[in-house]
């Protein structure tokens, strides 16, 4: 634990580094690095990165021969609220420093380490999640992507869907059947994957708005390195729910791993009520508006403070089982806010493009809509439930 005054030493000092080296470019809204190599970074983007990475704050907690600054956990909010101050958008996020990153820094051997740890850490590479299957999204453990052995390589064949990102990764965890003599939660392993080969196929799945983040990936003897398979061979269930823990978590904003602070800069959502409601004698005019404000901004106020107290009782990266109640309390009083704002909103508030709507009223629609599936990306809110209910609380089955 650090002193006060380590602290307050700390804060100033990262503060004058940040004011110092923080590009404009990196400010504000706009693209933020998470590896891959087929998006091209704009000049202060990469520049961030770069010297973000040099410092060891793109995995400030990461040790610091993988990249990393040591930084303790109780110093790591104050680096996040930092960067929020001046509105710095995170230098690198995605799922080779929140999530993969994190399980091989905790399950991985020495070598696996060595190997994959410091690319992540500069955003060398950009990763993709190959869990769900056409017949296994909650119930994962159902899953038949398989990974035979066949010398030093493994070969995967099956077919993932839900790939988010997929058509711009270069590697992918996948969770695969390595057994099919053991119950069917103690025959998976978790595999490292290049996706820059034959044997990897990734199909857009086209959404209703048209536009395709979401892909189906298609395994038809793609080669592993037998080396890859993180956390042991037929281990890949406990390693694979580690993993989305640390998926959760980030979902949470408590994921330590990353620097994923700097995202979320500013809550409009008072600001934007108060334009779109009637005020009288100083105030908004309708009780139930300004109930419901006022109960969004102490859950907020609420959650912001569970999500710090987190961090600082967490000696890992991230918690536990815990990681799903933070989880699912953030995705839903997100979702809350969605539908105050569209409802203030009236009409204006299922504009889809073009007039009379206004950005503003347009992103309110889309975010609307898109924050649905917070209740679902990451294991749905029943699934949460479930895993709070029987291991956070003790319930029986
Ligand atoms: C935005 C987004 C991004 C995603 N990205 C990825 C990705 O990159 N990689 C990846 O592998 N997957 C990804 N997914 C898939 C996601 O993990 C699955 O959608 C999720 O786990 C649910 O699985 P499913 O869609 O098959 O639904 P199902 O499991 O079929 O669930 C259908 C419904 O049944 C309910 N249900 C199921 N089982 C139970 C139970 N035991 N108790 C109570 N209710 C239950 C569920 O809660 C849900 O309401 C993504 C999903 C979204 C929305």
């Amino acid at each position: 634990m650090s002193t006060n005054k380590e602290k307050e030493e700390f804060r100033l000092e990262t503060r004058t580094w940040l004011q110092t080296n923080c590009p404009e470019g990196a400010k504000g809204p706009g693209q933020t690095a998470w590896g891959s190599s087929k998006i091209v970074l704009e000049r202060d983007v990469a520049l961030w990165l770069e010297r973000m990475s040099e410092r060891g704050w793109t995995v400030p907690t990461w040790p610091k021969e993988y990249g990393g600054a040591d930084l303790e956990n109780d110093l790591y909010p104050i680096l996040i609220q930092e960067l929020m101050a001046i509105g710095a958008r995170t230098p690198l996020t995605g799922r080779g420093v929140n999530y993969i990153g994190p399980t091989i820094l905790e399950l991985g051997t020495d070598e696996q380490k060595e190997k994959w740890l410091p690319g992540i850490s500069r955003g060398e590479g950009g990763w993709a999640m190959g869990y769900s299957e056409p017949g296994a999204g909650s119930d994962l453990a159902s899953l038949s992507t398989r990974a035979e052995k066949a010398g030093d390589e493994y070969l995967i064949n099956g077919r993932k869907t839900w790939t988010s990102d997929a058509m711009d990764c270069d590697y992918i965890f996948v969770l695969a059947r390595t057994s099919d003599d053991k119950p069917k939660h103690q025959g998976i392993s978790l595999v490292l994957v290049d996706m820059d080969q034959p044997g990897v196929e990734v199909h857009p799945i086209r959404l209703l708005s048209g536009a395709s983040p979401f892909n189906e990936t298609v395994f038809n003897n793609a080669l592993a390195d037998s080396a890859d398979v993180i956390g042991g061979v037929d281990n890949g269930w406990s390693a694979g729910k580690r993993l989305l823990q640390f998926e959760r978590s980030t979902h949470a904003g408590i994921n330590t791993s990353g620097s994923q602070g700097g995202r979320n800069t500013r809550d409009d959502t008072k600001e934007i009520v108060l334009k779109y409601s009637p005020i009288e004698s100083g105030r908004l005019a309708d009780s139930a508006t300004r109930a419901r404000l006022l109960e969004f901004q102490m859950k907020k106020a609420a959650q912001s403070l569970t999500q710090k107290r987190t961090i600082e009782e967490t000696r890992a990266r991230a918690p536990g089982f815990t990681s799903s109640a933070v989880k699912l309390s953030n995705a839903l009083i997100e979702q809350e806010r969605d539908e105050m704002i569209v409802q203030v909103m009236g009409s204006l508030g299922i504009g889809w493009s073009g007039e009379p709507f206004s950005d503003q009223e347009i992103d309110a629609t889309r975010t609307w809509l898109k924050q649905k599936s917070l209740t679902i990306a990451g294991g749905t809110k029943e699934v949460q439930l479930n895993i709070i209910a029987k291991r956070v609380l003790g319930l029986p089955d």
